[in-house]
Formats: structure tokens, sequence, C-alpha cells
């Protein structure tokens, strides 16, 4: 759906350049939820803005569902713009217009459908984001999450082809978080909408994303399916942001297990390999013996997943390590 060919960003300030995004090339596939993660100043916004052309690349081609974007004249370039929607952190409604108002702008302003068509359609818009209620409302009305559920629907009036997400849920608390993450997928699946969403929070990627693509400096550092990035980060930046995620929720920074004795190994569970019960079978097999040190069972999208710390004592500790690598768990020595 999105194909980036050495696309490069440089800001002009002041007659010097400023680059925010190196030669990068990116493919995302048409249905994918694919999250970019980075730090400020990473180059997440740039990159996101490069696809609906708010940005003008410096540099390199941006291909969307077969068109080159880059090509574009002003009359190509409105139509090409209704069929990317986009959401914004702040929400960016019209606080003088009601909710059936700001969802009914896009459509108006497109001048293709009767007053009727418009109210049919706002209607079915508003029930899809469970907003059907509040139509007559203003946005000062309304919460954060039900703010952000009018601006999806504003997104969506136009039938986008692709939705982009920006920092969408970074003003609402976990909760509003998690439900409005919910929504997003669910239009995902049910309308098959490429979502592409911008964020400095893992567990927002760990939530909504099929892919991810990890940013620092303007470059691309790592890239990949969430279940791998997430539990198997290879570069530091990467890393950084799985422990931050990790200390949310077990409110612990990583362990010094300098008192504890014995082999320190991290076995990760994936799929249906999290339900296996491996750890009874290998104690009696090999008469190891084990303390769990840490551990963390939760879900990256639709997958489950388990990573347990452990610390083996006594026994067979070679048959038992043999054990795991077999079963189908990735082992990791930490000591
Ligand atoms: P992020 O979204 O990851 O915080 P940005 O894409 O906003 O990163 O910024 C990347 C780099 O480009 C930063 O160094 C930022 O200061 C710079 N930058 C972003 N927008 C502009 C602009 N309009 N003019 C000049 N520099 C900019």
């Amino acid at each position: 759906m999105i194909d980036f060919k050495q696309v490069h960003k440089a800001y002009r300030v002041g007659g010097r350049s400023v680059p925010a995004l190196q030669a990068t090339d990116l493919h995302i596939a048409k249905g994918e939820v694919f999250g970019i993660i980075g730090h400020s100043g990473a180059g997440k916004s740039t990159l996101l803005r490069l696809i609906n052309r708010l940005e003008e690349p410096s540099n390199g081609s941006i291909v969307i569902d077969g068109e080159d974007v880059t090509r574009l004249d002003a009359k190509g370039l409105r139509r090409f713009r209704r069929q990317v929607g986009m959401i914004f952190q702040h929400f960016n409604l019209l606080s003088s217009k009601t909710v059936a108002d700001n969802v009914a702008l896009p459509l108006k302003l497109a001048g293709e459908l009767s007053r009727a068509e418009i109210r049919q359609r706002v209607t079915e818009l508003l029930a899809r984001v469970g907003l059907s209620d509040h139509a007559d409302k203003y946005p000062a009305q309304l919460s954060g999450g039900q703010k952000q559920r009018v601006g999806i629907a504003r997104a969506l009036s136009t039938n986008p082809k692709v939705l982009l997400c920006d920092e969408a849920t970074s003003a609402l608390d976990p909760q509003t978080t998690a439900s409005v993450l919910q929504l997003l997928t669910q239009i995902n699946r049910e309308l098959g909408l490429t979502i592409i969403l911008i964020t400095h929070e893992m567990d927002v990627i760990r939530r909504a994303c099929d892919r991810v693509a990890v940013m620092d400096a303007g470059a691309i550092v790592e890239l990949g399916a969430v279940t791998d990035v997430f539990l198997h980060p290879q570069h530091a930046t990467t890393r950084r942001f799985v422990r931050e995620d990790e200390a949310l929720d077990e409110g612990e920074q990583s362990a010094d297990f300098a008192h504890v004795d014995g082999r320190i190994v991290r076995l990760t569970f994936a799929g249906e390999s999290t339900y296996t019960p491996l750890l009874g079978s290998v104690a009696r097999e090999t008469g190891v013996d084990y303390s769990i040190l840490a551990g963390r069972i939760d879900r990256i999208k639709d997958t489950p997943y388990g990573q347990l710390t452990l610390a083996l004592t006594g026994g067979d500790i070679a048959a038992a390590m043999g054990c795991f690598e077999r079963a189908d768990v990735h082992l990791e020595v930490l000591r």
C-alpha cells in the first residue's frame, strides 16, 4: 500500500539544512497496522506527514496504492488526501460545531454527496465509533476518549484507504487508550483499512500493531513483526523501549540477582507454547529445581506470550537447558 524508495527529508531553517529523515526505504502492506516508535525528535512525525504530503520529500519517491504521490498536481493532491484520513493527539475538532457537524465537514468540503446522504453517512459513522447518542453535543461536553472517537469518525468519513494516527492516544489515560486502540484494531479488521500509527509508548505498539519500525536520529534502526521485535529486541533503542514497558507493568527496574545462587536463564514462550506445562516436566525429568525471579504473562495483540527469569539449581542443569531448547521455547542464559 505504501512504498518509500530512498525518501529523504531535510528542513531548511534560516538558510541551514536540518536533517529529519535519512534516506529511507519502507514497504507497508495493505491491511496491516504498522507502528512507528521513537523518542521525541527521532523523525516519526516527518515520516508520517510525508505519507499524506503534509511535508514534501527532499528526495526519493513515495508510491501509495500504485500512485507516485510526489508527482501529483494540486487537483490530484486534493483527491488523494481524501484517501488518507488522519487523527491527532489533541483531536483538532472545531469547538463551535457539534459532533455531527465535525464528522460531516470533510464530506461537505468534498461536495460529492447530498445533504441527506451526508446525514445518513454521519449516522453510520457515529454508530461505528459508539457515539450515536452524542451527535448534537459540542466537543467541550465530551471526554478525551469520546473526542478521539469523533476524530476517528471524521477521518473515516471519506472512506480512506489509509489512516494515519499521530500520537492519537498520548493525551489519554491508560484505560481510555486501551479502548481507543481496540476501536482502531476493530476498524482495521472490519474495513481492511491500512493503519499507520506513531507513538513513543511500547504498550501502544504491543496492543495494536502487526509490525513495528523503531526510529532513532532520523533512521529506522529496527523493523519487524511486533512479536519478534518486542520479545527479542536487537537495537539499544528498542531494548530501552521494551524495558520501559516492563517497568511500567511490573513496577520494578531490572533486578540485580547477585545474591541468587544457580544458573540464571530467561525463557520466552509465545503462542501455544505459553500454555505448555513445561517447567514441571523438566524439573521431574532432570531433578533441577528453580525459583522464579521475574515474570510476565501478557498478550502481543492476539498472541499470548510469557517471559520468565529463573534461577536453576541442583540436578542436571545441562540436561534441563537441553529440554528447554528442544521445546518451542526461546532460552537465553543471563548468568
Ligand atoms: P518526532 O515526531 O519523532 O518527534 P519530528 O519528525 O517532529 O520527530 O522531527 C525530526 C527532526 O526534524 C527534529 O530534529 C526536529 O527538530 C526537526 N523538525 C521537525 N519539523 C521541523 C520543521 N517544520 N522545521 C524545522 N525542523 C523541523
